[in-house]
């Protein structure tokens, strides 16, 4: 039977191989392990691709929220305790950064297209919210006008990791939206390292200095520490395969786009919900809803094809959290509870465009029971 893979990071990477050898190769003989100007290439491309005046490679996408948080409260424009609203929907980091640095989530629930529901953040008038933490999941952008305006009260911090290139109607892409943006480029992002590795994107010239600095010990010049920092570098080698895959990531998403298109216009089948297809997500995941969500996966696995659950339990519900922790959860949780009992990623990242019509067949031929 043929096997339809969900992500083999190797496959990923092989197009360009030769290109990422020959930049490891120049990492390996510059000498230069940490910092310098392969660091400092990459940042200026990034920053020019994303549309922000500034671009800080870290360590991870998680540190990159974190430090951004911190550096608001350094700047006393957050303080412990304050609330972050942020969507119910999400991967966990999203809301570690917030509790790391002391501060509170409001869970908010997630709209049709399981991203944060800007109208729910609007009507929430009990809580005083001094950050919002859109996060683009799936590689679909969350960003309206509600938003646009919340910007002008409340700090906004994008959780960019899973939308680079995605864009807005009007063509600004996610990491420019807010007021700092934070990237992963952990190996299965669509801008993926061979490791780890993050950025954090902003216009805010105070903001990318406080960051750079508590990335490297507190420090802003050679063994003068202004902050109690942290090592959250990002490696040169990792910035080298990124510089590669950055001239790619426009094609990349395109391949995205196109396997999106073919399951968007082949899969008929009542019992599955397919997402909207605006031409604007980079598809980091290609997410469908259906009502026996066991069963669902029980017959694709029984077909060959290899699905995942992102994700399966709601951060809020994790162990590490308590019902305390969440300050206030935007009344309904049990939406986004229920949401995670019923979605489906389908292969995506490295789909041929003939799997993908195989794959939809193989759906249309699924009868919920
Ligand atoms: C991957 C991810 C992160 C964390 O990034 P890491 O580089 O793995 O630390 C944060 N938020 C979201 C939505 C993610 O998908």
């Amino acid at each position: 039977m043929k096997k339809y893979v969900f992500l083999d990071l190797a496959r990923l990477n092989a197009p360009y191989l030769d290109e990422m050898k020959a930049a490891a190769c120049r990492v390996i003989d510059s000498g230069r392990y940490i910092g310098g100007k392969e660091v400092e290439d990459f940042e200026n491309e990034l920053a020019a691709y994303v549309g922000t005046r500034y671009a800080v490679g870290v360590s991870n996408g998680l540190d990159a929220l974190r430090l951004i948080i911190r550096a608001y409260k350094i700047l006393g424009r957050l303080h412990e305790g304050d609330y972050v609203a942020l969507p119910a929907n999400t991967y966990i980091a999203s809301a570690l950064a917030v509790t790391d640095n002391g501060l509170n989530i409001v869970a908010i629930r997630n709209d049709e297209n399981y991203n944060l529901d800007s109208k729910r953040l609007s009507e929430c008038k009990d809580v005083d919210i001094k950050a919002v933490m859109p996060v683009h999941l799936y590689g679909r952008t969350c960003w309206d006008s509600i938003l646009q305006q919340t910007k002008d009260n409340a700090i906004i911090v994008e959780d960019n990791a899973q939308g680079i290139g995605a864009t807005t109607a009007d063509g600004r892409k996610t990491g420019s939206l807010g007021h700092a943006a934070a990237i992963s480029f952990y190996p299965t992002k669509n801008l993926g390292a061979l490791g780890d590795a993050g950025a954090v994107t902003t216009d805010d010239e105070e903001i990318a200095a406080i960051v750079r600095a508590l990335a490297n010990y507190g420090s802003d010049r050679r063994y003068h520490n202004i902050y109690q920092g942290f090592n959250c570098r990002l490696d040169p080698i990792q910035a080298a395969m990124l510089r590669v895959k950055l001239r790619h990531i426009d094609e990349e998403n395109a391949r995205r786009q196109a396997v999106a298109d073919v399951y968007c216009s082949h899969i008929e089948n009542k019992g599955i919900i397919l997402p909207a297809n605006d031409g604007r997500s980079v598809w980091h995941q290609f997410v469908v809803g259906c009502v026996d969500r066991d069963g669902f996966r029980r017959y694709l696995a029984e077909n060959g094809v290899e699905t995942d659950v992102n994700y399966p339990l709601p951060f809020f519900n994790q162990p590490c959290y308590s019902a305390t922790d969440i300050a206030v959860s935007d009344v309904d949780n049990k939406v986004t509870a229920e949401l995670c009992d019923s979605i489906v990623s389908l292969p995506i990242a490295h789909t041929t465009l003939q799997e993908a019509h195989e794959i939809s067949e193989i759906i249309n031929r699924y009868k919920a029971s």
